[in-house]
């Protein structure tokens, strides 16, 4: 049996703070904090389209932070291309894409 550091009452195993005085108990199952809720919505607006620019050029994001911004971003670029090529088709246009449609493999 475990009891509070604080206040000496007796503790529950399943308790995380002490039910008398609300000290918390040490090596209680806490939620591991990888991820600050930052860092979350700011991954989440890696994937928003141009919100992913945010993430992105913020500065002092974390590694987590960046490297789903980065993804977002190649997504985007992957959408923007997308539209350019529809543009195209509507106009009737044989253009190549820019930048990619200098690579050899995707113009086949
Ligand atoms: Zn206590």
């Amino acid at each position: 049996m475990a009891y509070c550091a604080k206040c000496g009452s007796q503790l529950n195993e399943s308790d995380k703070a002490c039910g008398n005085c609300g000290e918390p108990v040490p090596g209680a199952n806490r939620a591991p904090e990888t991820t600050s809720s930052n860092d979350m919505w700011m991954g989440i607006l890696s994937y928003l389209g141009l919100l992913a620019l945010i993430p992105y050029l913020v500065k002092d994001q974390s590694a987590f932070v960046r490297s789903h911004a980065v993804r977002g971003i190649v997504g985007l670029a992957s959408f923007a291309f997308s539209l350019i090529g529809i543009i195209n088709v509507a106009n009737k246009e044989d253009k190549d894409l820019p930048v990619i449609g200098n690579i050899r493999l995707i113009k086949g």
